[in-house]
């Protein structure tokens, strides 16, 4: 027996891998086809342990499914264009495409060092002007579709990366990537009108199998209300101004009337240095600093007139109102909103309660004594009949603004004409080539703007003197599409063929990150559902099941780079692939976020070295007999039913590892056993998808071959006799039933039994309850 090698063994099964491409597969596929995503990853620097748990996760699922004979898609790119490239090459020194190009070569190098099971013939980089060619004529068909529009707005603004920002990465007032207190400044802007999908991306939500707290995070993003919009007029000026409440039957309490900082309104409303000063201060400020601090405001001098009672009612401007909610004016009723209250106790104005304790209206005309939530409905219908109000629903999603004035993006295909207006490029002229520039880092002004070749065109329409879009896309636009892209890489006649996406789509498996929850998670599905609707494709959800993996943390901090001692080619160096990948699942449910420890990973190593031995030990035993029934063959077939319930419905990796372990070990206790060479087989084919090069060694040593192909196995049932032991089932600690149950079964399982007894279920009335466990013994269910 030669000593395990990790370097050596990795390097053979790699090329021979490689030689084969045998991770390809085609589109002629036969049988069911599974199709196996990870979010790609940016090409600023080089790998890290984040990048390495998600995609060794990935490759555990793609080997599981491909050995339970699915034809697995499992692609790979890059995020290339975007801020992070850009400025990991402000920060070196050099060009974009120069160093997006070295990071992409040093990832994927690195990717094929972990050994991973993916389809290099399918790759696809967003920078390359073979993919955003299709990512600006997927502009223009949203252009045509109405979907995208230029206009003038306040928008979010980094005064670091000097650029826009969409709403979805302003976190709590700062820039998501810099950490910048965000800016707000009035700039006309590119938006996709993903509020046209609003209903549709909720509605859908109860399609897909996500994560709950991912549909919660999408759903109160969305945040549909419904309510009315009421009409409060200004005389003096001869306008109505529309307010969305939902609160209608307080509209009687309307005291003052409150327009945001930001709002075009505020011009129209007073001329005043003072307040329009203001206005320009207080809309600069950050949304958190606004919600938090003491209320200011301004009196505009102007009144409107409340719809219910006539009263005229003093128009302020303040801070604490956004533009992000409803029409961005609201009519404030102190008496029942704590906000509304703290600025009229700050600025002395009335407040009128028109609610009593016993939730009936008051000092509300001929509404006096009905119930609040009844009188909602009453008072819209009775404003409906006076055309002063109506039925409406409000979003607090807001369009997607998607221009960047920066460089290193796909340039927006558009023509400034002065007699044209807004010009769309020819589809038969793209790519539209980014240019070079002399200068492309950020100075607010688009670095495109300076080169004059680029910029000064004649005008598709009339042929007179045009001026190009000087702003690029935002990354996010690129990676709204690309995994459809994927399914038909080389296509130069169109995005994609239909046939082709509908083939593999909708993605079966996504991993990724739950912070994308409101950003790229949001926006490739309004793609995917406009897509759907121009007749591209024939489905309506990207990514049919997701997945959020955890993060690596090291020393309490989350890694999203390599640091000090943990880069993984360093320890693919030291201690070899699959190490690293066995290790990194071996940590913890792969949700939760884990702690790197060095420790750990020499543990790993130590258990590989003992596998590789304890395997070549039982490859001396003859083979084991068909049906071999011994307490080792019964712990193999045991195995089996566990780790293919835990990868396979479960969707959990960690405790495979501890079973084989366990098995590796009774093995190692009973080397002359019948069962020997069975148990070492079962071992191995188990711990393939984890650690795929060593196996397929030992597969090898076994006297088998292709260990990738080999059907997973499957656990004899005969042979799973378990031990039975009595569960006690509680309801509020009581007991309500105890029946057998399999010893050892998992918690989740447990609770399931648990609860569909029809004894707890009666005690349960529908309530969805906590529950307490005790392994082998009790589920307490608590509601
Ligand atoms: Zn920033
Ligand atoms: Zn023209």
């Amino acid at each position: 027996m030669d000593a395990y090698d990790a370097q050596l063994i990795e390097q053979k099964w790699q090329r021979v891998w490689e030689d084969e491409q045998a991770f390809h597969v085609g589109d002629d596929v036969e049988g069911p086809r599974f199709y196996m995503l990870e979010m790609l990853p940016y090409p600023s620097g080089s790998l890290h342990m984040g990048h390495v748990l998600n995609y060794t996760l990935g490759d555990v699922v793609t080997h599981f499914h491909r050995r339970n004979g699915d034809a697995v898609l499992r692609p790979m790119g890059f995020d290339s264009f975007g801020l992070p490239a850009e400025n990991a090459a402000i920060k070196e020194g050099g060009h974009p495409l120069e160093i997006t190009e070295r990071s992409i070569a040093s990832i994927t190098s690195q990717m094929r060092r972990m050994g991973w099971a993916i389809d290099w013939q399918r790759e696809v980089s967003a920078h390359e002007p073979t993919y955003y060619r299709w990512t600006q004529w997927l502009f223009l068909k949203f252009f045509e579709h109405g979907l995208i529009y230029r206009k003038e707005a306040s928008v979010n603004w980094c005064p670091n990366d000097q650029t826009v920002l969409a709403n979805e990465h302003v976190v709590e007032g700062r820039c998501w990537r810099c950490g910048a207190v965000v800016e707000a400044r009035k700039m006309a802007q590119w938006f996709f009108k993903i509020t046209a999908y609003a209903d549709a991306l909720l509605a859908d939500l109860a399609t897909i199998d996500w994560p709950e707290r991912t549909k919660k995070i999408q759903t109160s993003w969305i945040g549909r209300s419904e309510g009315a919009e009421l009409l409060f007029r200004v005389d003096e000026l001869d306008i109505d101004i529309p307010v969305f409440t939902t609160r209608p039957d307080t509209v009687f309490g309307a005291t003052f009337f409150v327009v945001a900082p930001e709002s075009p309104l505020v011009d129209r409303l007073s001329e005043s240095e003072e307040v329009r000063s203001y206005a320009r201060i207080a809309a600069a400020r950050p949304t958190e600093e606004r919600e938090q601090r003491e209320k200011t405001g301004v009196f505009t001098g102007r009144h409107a007139t409340n719809p219910a009672n006539g009263a005229q009612i003093p128009i302020w401007v303040a801070d604490y109102v956004l533009m992000d909610y409803g029409t961005g004016a609201i009519m404030a009723v102190p008496a029942h909103d704590d906000r509304d209250r703290a600025f009229a106790e700050a600025f002395d104005l009335p407040i009128v309660p028109v609610i009593d304790d016993d939730g009936r209206l008051i000092n509300s005309a001929e509404f006096d004594g009905r119930p609040a939530g009844e009188a909602k409905g009453e008072i819209v219908a009775w404003l409906s009949d006076r055309a002063r109000g109506k039925q409406a629903i409000n979003f607090r999603l807001r369009d997607w603004s998607f221009s960047r004035q920066r460089y290193w993006g796909a340039p927006i295909p558009i023509v400034y004409c002065d007699a044209c207006g807004i010009v769309p490029v020819p589809e038969d002229e793209l790519p539209l080539l980014l240019p070079e520039v002399a200068d492309y880092r950020p100075k607010g002004q688009p670095p495109l703007a300076s080169n004059e070749e680029f910029m000064n065109v004649p005008c598709p329409r009339c042929g007179g003197p045009g001026r190009r879009e000087a702003d690029t896309m935002d990354t996010f636009v690129d990676s709204s599409w690309y995994f459809l892209r994927y399914c038909d890489p080389a296509n130069d006649k169109a995005p994609f063929d239909r046939a082709h996406v509908n083939a593999w789509m909708p993605i079966d498996q996504y991993i990724g990150g739950i912070d994308h929850a409101k950003g790229h998670l949001l926006y490739s599905r309004f793609f995917v559902k406009a897509l759907n609707d121009f007749g591209m494709l024939d489905f309506r959800e990207p990514f049919q099941r997701l997945f959020h993996q955890g993060w690596v943390r090291l020393g309490g901090k989350r890694m999203s780079k390599s640091q000090g001692g943990v880069s993984p080619t360093e320890l693919v160096d030291q201690f070899g692939a699959d190490a690293i990948r066995i290790y990194i699942l071996f940590q913890g449910p792969a949700d939760q976020d884990i702690d790197w420890t060095p420790d750990g990973i020499e543990a790993t190593a130590r258990f590989l070295r003992r596998f590789w031995r304890v395997v070549h030990e039982a490859a001396e035993q003859q083979a084991s007999p068909a049906g071999v029934d011994t307490p080792l063959a019964r712990k193999a077939h045991e195995t089996i039913a566990r780790v293919t319930d835990d990868i396979g419905r479960r969707f959990v990796f960690n405790t495979p590892i501890a079973a084989v372990m366990e098995l590796i070990n009774e093995l190692s206790k009973a080397p002359h056993d019948p069962a020997a060479r069975f148990a070492a087989e079962t071992a191995v084919s188990l711990l393939q998808p984890y650690t795929p090069h060593v196996c397929e060694e030992l597969w090898g040593v076994l006297g088998h071959s292709r260990l990738l192909d080999e059907p997973w196995p499957v656990a004899d049932e005969t042979l799973l006799v378990r031990e039975t032991v009595q569960l006690v089932v509680q309801v509020n600690g009581k007991v309500r039933d105890r029946f057998d149950v399999p010893a050892g079964l998992p918690e989740d399982e447990l609770v399931a039994r648990a609860r569909a007894s029809e004894k707890v279920q009666s005690f349960l009335d529908g309530e969805e309850p906590r529950v307490i466990v005790v392994p082998d013994k009790l589920v307490n269910l608590v509601i």
